[in-house]
């Protein structure tokens, strides 16, 4: 196949005006689909993509890309160009009604959002194909005609406000603003690019500018077909695509702008060799050092930055990682390229340094002694890439024959001049170190303006960079070895069997262990988790070994590849397991890491803090982490050496494995596990006693009442508040599932639409459905800073008065439309291997063991008719409905802790009732019955 796309020559653009283009598009050889690319005459240019699969509900999808971003927003303005993506979302002339967009989107099974970057900004969509060319016009309409009338641009310049405040208290923010701050102030890569109610209010009226105006005129300026990029992916044939896009799409304008370049470099002279030390929100210290660098895009088939992040970022024996986790000084690296345009680009690496690592014992004056270190070993091994000169055998390790499928997605052209080329920016002269402690708190001198990050700035020298390389440690840092996991059978087992869900292959005392061939997606991986049962409560520990996770009553282990090494790792990794040691060093290191990790739990956003509450009220077994930071510092090496072998003195195993593995090799694979740890003279685990099969259960609110628990907010600096309003409905049942799961999907967009674009209650602002192991219900989430949580649960259940109405008088036609669109949802097929595996593992974990789940709620959703949804809504969502459970979790920002003081302690309504102790809540509760109940049977 030839490949011409992404050589786009004028001429042949020109040419392909309204036609197809006939050069072919690379693509993988088990990829079905068609691609096209075309031309419109409004020089819109679009990539076609056709999909034959025949699967009814497939998806269509759309995204357009407008070559524009927040570098073009006009000095003052700081945000234009993304508060004009908010505005483009409300209304259009042809369609007038505000937010009819997103609700169509969502009545016909889709999801839709953008996002506004440096120079692009970006609008997509994905619905059912039901819906696709009614969605495709819509869709349109924001670049023909847009509507954008005061009152909304009024209220939604609240929403990005709301949005900026959610981002203020965040360290990814705030460090990327001051690396932005931090460069030539006449470079647009200088600017703040959120926007808030000062720059888009506030700032603009003081000048006399009406901001709405200049939307209007950032609109006309930059939004120009032949400046944007469709990418149209449908069902039908390409030429019925085409003929759709050539409709939708022609009528967008062309004033033929010109590209946009933005000249000069973002880091001057002046702007190289600093070093930064500055105060983040949350604890950990980290180190960054930054190069500017030519962009990879420019040289995307030989993919230089790819090659030298593989080796930076290594994390094998000789890697710079490896070195400085032996020295106890770092506990993550990362190193690749970052902030990339057009024009100007940057090369980073990353590193979470240990306290040991940060080392700030000395007078505040002088560099602490490893930060020097650290940067001297890291360019000592670019000194050593420089040496080795640039392998091609780690190219073609990096790109080896399990990469074939999707080889046009990778670099294919072996560049030693290129990768050299980037290599040599890597320099002392050119690096930007930024250095992030608490240690600094009151030792800078500086305040970046968005945020209000602290910071200060000194310069460094090369002379000063080769000392601390030479007085650096002598560690033996080396390329890496030839990689042995590297598969080399990748055939396909050949005897498919035909099972669509998960066998239950095995079981015994020790294990259960269900199976699912591969018979979708044809590819060499298998897929296996194994969930281990302990006796015992601190769990937590688990997160002691590599790969592994913790869950409610012990820990998972999740190996998922190639099924060619599957089973060495699996080995490896039980033989870990089993044979686990613990070094002090390394403990040392992960309690430090853990303690700052729970540390930082406070500062999470107001509304993950309100979802942990709800968590807390409704778990049985669930512990505050405030109870197991407190624990922490006592633990001791001893202590974990105790504990493990007591850990897994009692054990019970539930498996699952899939994919490109026959039965024998499964089964062999969970007996191997089953040998290791309950057989065999030094026996580490016997089967655990029945009573003691733990399982997570739930609380049954009361009906009739309303719950509520005010609280407040971990982190006093914080001004946001948060409001989980959660119904709880009922336990796993096809129909009332499916009654459920309507009634979100057709409160949803109303529900945005009022409490978010109407009332403007905050930017995160949403209606989903919530699933405890089982047990099943809905929430409102919702943060804000302009009204208290009690005030926001007010407005929820006004909203629910309101949608009260809204359901009656739904026409039955757009309840069908509803329906249809739940339906199709649930006929989309698992797209890949780990899509399969995740529904599959939660039946299995759950307890549930519903594998027809799909085929079931679509034969019930067939059957629903209009009343019985309006009866359900009725008994258990209605406000005031006699059957209705719910609870109110509210988290008080310090916007609002007067109204703290006051929620809950005047007299409260009928069937209110407050929370004041979670505990002693949880105690006085009945519970739902678990399906954990070990009725499996072979
Ligand atoms: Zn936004």
């Amino acid at each position: 196949m030839r490949v011409y796309f992404g050589e786009k020559e004028e001429e042949n653009s020109r040419m392909a005006v309204g036609k197809e283009v006939v050069e072919e598009i690379v693509k993988a050889r088990t990829d079905k689909r068609e691609y096209r690319r075309i031309v419109l005459p409004n020089s819109l240019e679009a990539l076609l993509i056709s999909d034959p699969d025949t699967d009814k509900a497939k998806l269509c999808a759309a995204s357009m890309d407008v070559n524009v971003g927040a570098f073009s927003d006009p000095d003052g303005l700081e945000g234009l160009a993304h508060f004009l993506e908010h505005m483009l979302f409300y209304a259009s002339e042809k369609y007038p009604l505000e937010d009819s967009y997103s609700k169509y989107i969502t009545e016909h099974g889709g999801r839709t959002n953008a996002y506004t970057a440096s120079e692009h900004t970006n609008y997509y969509f994905d619905v059912n194909s039901d819906g696709f060319e009614e969605a495709l016009d819509r869709f349109a309409q924001f670049f023909i005609n847009p509507l954008m009338s005061a009152d909304a641009t009024m209220r939604e310049i609240k929403a990005v406000d709301s949005e900026n405040q959610k981002n203020l208290l965040s360290d990814g923010w705030r460090m990327n603003q001051l690396q932005k701050h931090l460069s030539a102030a006449d470079h647009p890569y200088h600017k703040f690019s959120t926007g808030n109610w000062e720059t888009l209010e506030v700032r603009p009226k003081a000048k006399g500018l009406d901001t709405r105006a200049e939307l209007n005129k950032f609109y006309e300026q930059y939004y120009s077909a032949n400046v944007m990029h469709l990418v149209i992916y449908g069902k039908e044939s390409l030429d019925k695509i085409q003929a759709t896009v050539e409709d939708k799409f022609k009528g967008i304008r062309n004033i033929d702008r010109s590209c946009l370049h933005f000249s000069g470099e973002p880091c001057t002279s002046e702007h190289l060799q600093i070093l930064v030390k500055t105060v983040p929100i949350k604890e950990g210290h980290k180190l960054g050092l930054v190069w500017p660098i030519a962009p990879e895009i420019h040289h995307y088939k030989e993919g230089p930055c790819r090659y030298l992040s593989h080796l930076i970022g290594h994390e094998a024996e000789g890697s710079l990682y490896a070195v400085l986790k032996t020295l106890g000084w770092a506990t993550g690296l990362c190193a690749g390229e970052s902030d990339s345009t057009l024009d100007f680009s940057f090369f980073r690496v990353d590193m979470d340094l240990t306290d040991a690592g940060h080392e700030f014992d000395k007078p505040i004056d002088y560099f602490a002694e490893h930060m020097q270190d650290i940067v001297g070993l890291l360019f000592k091994y670019i000194s050593l890439l420089h040496q080795s000169g640039i392998c091609k055998w780690i190219f073609d390790e990096k790109y080896p024959p399990r990469d074939w499928l999707v080889k046009s997605t990778l670099p294919s052209n072996f560049s030693p001049d290129t990768i050299q080329m980037v290599l040599n920016k890597l320099s002392p002269e050119n690096v930007r170190i930024f250095w992030v402690s608490k240690k600094f708190e009151g030792h800078t001198n500086m305040t970046e303006p968005w945020y209000g990050t602290a910071y200060s700035v000194g310069k460094i020298s090369g002379s000063m960079i080769q000392e601390w390389i030479v007085s650096s440690p002598n560690e033996n840092l080396h390329l890496p070895a030839h990689n042995v996991f590297i598969p080399t059978d990748l055939s396909l087992k050949n005897d498919h069997e035909k099972a669509n869900c998960p066998v239950l292959l095995r079981k015994s005392p020790c294990s259960t262990l269900w199976y699912k061939p591969d018979t979708m997606f044809f590819t060499p991986k298998a897929y296996s988790l194994f969930k281990s049962f302990l006796s015992a409560y601190y769990a937590e520990v688990a997160e002691l070994f590599y790969a592994i996770t913790q869950t409610d009553s012990g820990f998972q282990v999740t190996l998922v590849g190639y099924n060619h090494k599957l089973r060495i790792l699996l080995e490896t990794v039980v033989e870990k397991i089993a044979s686990f040691k613990v070094k002090a060093d390394r403990f040392a290191v992960i309690k430090e890491m853990l303690m700052k990790e729970y540390q930082n739990l406070k500062f999470k956003q107001p509304y993950e803090q309100a979802m942990n509450y709800t968590a807390l009220i409704l778990h049985d077994h669930t512990s505050p982490w405030m109870e197991e930071l407190e624990a922490l510092p006592h633990l001791q090496v001893e202590d974990l050496a105790k504990f493990v072998p007591l850990m897994l003195s009692r054990a019970f195993l539930e498996c699952y494995t899939a994919g490109n593995l026959e039965r024998n090799e499964a089964e062999s694979m969970i007996q191997h596990i089953e040998d290791v740890f309950f057989k065999g003279s030094n026996l580490i685990s016997q089967p655990l006693f029945p009573s003691q099969h733990l399982t997570n259960r739930v609380m049954k609110l009361e009906k009739g009442t309303n719950y509520f628990y005010p609280v407040e907010g971990l982190n006093p600096s914080d001004e946001n508040s948060a409001l989980v309003h959660y119904i709880q409905v009922h336990r796993d049942d096809f129909m009332l599932n499916v009654k459920l799961q309507l009634f979100a999907l057709i409160a949803k967009q109303p529900a945005f639409h009022q409490l978010r674009s109407v009332e403007q209650l905050g930017y995160i602002t949403a209606l989903v459905q919530r699933n405890d192991f089982g047990i099943r219900g809905v929430q409102f989430i919702i943060q804000s800073t302009v009204k208290d949580p009690a005030h926001i649960d007010l407005r929820v259940e006004e909203f629910l008065k309101g949608f009260e109405t809204k359901l009656y008088e739904m026409p039955s036609d757009e309840f069908k439309s509803n329906v249809n669109a739940l339906i199709d949802m649930k006929l989309e097929k698992h797209k890949n291997l780990r899509e399969e595996a995740g529904f599959y593992w939660t039946e299995i974990s759950d307890g549930t063991l519903k594998f027809d789940r799909k085929e079931s709620e679509i034969a019930a959703l067939r059957q629903l008719t209009q009343q019985e949804l309006i009866d359900f809504f009725n008994e258990h969502i209605k406000v005031g409905a006699p059957q209705k459970r719910s609870l109110s979790v509210r988290v008080y920002g310090n916007s609002h802790s007067s109204e703290h003081t006051t929620d809950g302690s005047s007299p409260v309504k009928p069937c209110y009732v407050k929370i004041d102790d979670i505990f002693s809540f949880r105690r006085s509760q009945p519970l739902y019955g678990s399906f954990k109940v070990n009725h499996v049977k072979l």
